[in-house]
């Protein structure tokens, strides 16, 4: 039989990566507390009808990707595969939005969804994202995306291309889907199925067909169907962006297909990465989310990042930080007597604050040496059968291959200025 391999689609993270995700969980905290947002954690595991309701039944999300089950007390429940609907539930269902207006909450944990695993995509995937919940206004469009923009210069990413577009309001978007339905109704002979069926569901996601793309460049733009107020408030995002001074382009096929969606909607884009899967993270304003999961109406706009993603351009890129040592010491003994005297010598050393490994093992000199070295430690702390006689040790300067004998009331001092 052969050995039990991990799902498809899904990976583990040995310790040889752990510096470079502690990396980007550390600075996307770091980025979004430096603007005011808190943390906030949600289930993994929810009920089905929050993403049935909060992504929408016309997505593929909802349609095809999303790992469902009947739990054994017969309800139906899912694997969380987007962080919004999530924590919109969380902040209004404990009424966050009645003590602080708006609510600043990031994330970052694992989301599912049951795609084709390809590169850049898995079915279980990291998310680091910020929503900005209960009040309306441009500058919060611009403060959503200038966290992930900072986070991008914060990681000294380079190549990120930052994409908008204005979805309008739910009237303009009316008019809008009326004259795609025009648009491409005479078409529907020479549309793949699935379009055909949206053509009706959902309009807006005929933009988004990889097959019918041939189609899209004469289609109708949103922006001739948008109204004065929304192009108002467009206006000053841009305006608000230009003074942060965060190119944009302004993407008039960037949609996001469903009716809560208002206004701003955007994709940090990279050029190291490939097609469809060009897209580091995207988020958009959701006015209409809350009333969909039946809360009283309440605004809101955030993003999510994929961090295996952003891991890909970062190391195509050269700038994800490299592993760390395993540790700063590794104490051997010489001799299986010593041992006892070795572990002491690295319990001191952990209470000065260092990471320190102990060999005490039965083998050669020679070879706990060698097989020191592999941990990378900045020094080596030997402990022979004449330094257990006078209570001191020998102090190895791993990188200058260098020692001395050093007395036991200095020992932790000479580690300490070693590192
Ligand atoms: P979305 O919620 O679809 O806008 O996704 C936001 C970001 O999450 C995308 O731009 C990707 O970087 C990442 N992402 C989404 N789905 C996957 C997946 N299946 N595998 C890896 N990353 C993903």
């Amino acid at each position: 039989m052969a050995p039990i391999a991990a799902l498809r689609g899904t990976r583990d993270i040995p310790p040889g990566e752990s510096a470079a995700w502690r990396w980007l969980l550390e600075t996307h905290r770091r980025v979004a507390e430096a603007h005011g947002y808190r943390p906030i954690e949600t289930p993994i595991i929810e009920a089905t009808e929050l993403f049935e309701r909060g992504v929408g039944t016309g997505t593929d999300v909802v349609e095809k990707e999303m790992f469902t089950f009947v739990d054994r007390g017969g309800r139906s429940v899912t694997l969380r595969p987007e962080g919004t609907a999530g924590v919109v539930r969380a902040v209004l269902s404990s009424s966050l939005d009645q003590e602080i207006r708006p609510v600043r909450v990031h994330y970052a944990g694992p989301f599912f969804r049951n795609e084709r695993p390809q590169a850049g995509v898995q079915r279980q995937f990291t998310q680091a994202g910020i929503e900005c919940i209960a009040e309306r206004s441009p500058d919060l469009d611009v403060e959503v995306i200038e966290v992930g923009w900072r986070l991008f210069e914060a990681l000294e990413l380079r190549g990120v291309h930052l994409q908008v577009n204005s979805l309008g309001d739910p009237d303009d978007r009316t008019r809008y889907r009326a004259a795609l339905v025009a648009y491409y109704e005479p078409l529907a002979e020479q549309l793949c199925d699935d379009c055909r069926r949206r053509l009706s569901t959902n309009p807006l996601r005929l933009l988004d067909c990889k097959r019918d793309q041939r189609f899209v460049a004469d289609a109708p733009l949103i922006w001739d169907y948008l109204s004065g107020a929304s192009r108002d408030y467009f206006t000053a995002v841009q305006a608000g962006l230009e003074r942060a001074r965060i190119r944009a382009t302004v993407n008039a096929r960037l949609v996001r297909g469903l009716d809560y969606y208002t206004d701003t909607a955007f994709e940090f884009w990279h050029d190291t990465l490939q097609g469809s899967q060009n897209a580091l993270g995207g988020g958009g304003r959701y006015d209409g989310l809350a009333e969909v999961l039946e809360f009283p109406a309440t605004p809101g706009i955030g993003y999510a990042l994929g961090l295996e993603r952003i891991l890909i351009a970062a190391r195509a890129s050269g700038v994800a930080p490299d592993q760390e040592p395993a540790c700063d010491v590794v104490v051997i003994s010489v001799d299986v007597d010593a041992a006892p005297d070795a572990t002491d010598w690295a319990r001191k050393l952990r209470a000065a604050g260092l990471r320190v490994v102990t060999d005490a093992t039965d083998r050669r000199l020679d070879r706990k040496l060698r097989s020191a070295a592999k941990l990378d430690p900045r020094v080596a702390v030997i402990i022979g059968e004449d330094e257990r006689r006078a209570g001191g040790a020998v102090v190895r300067d791993m990188r200058e291959r260098s020692q001395q004998s050093v007395v036991a009331d200095q020992v932790v001092a000479t580690v300490l200025h070693l590192i």
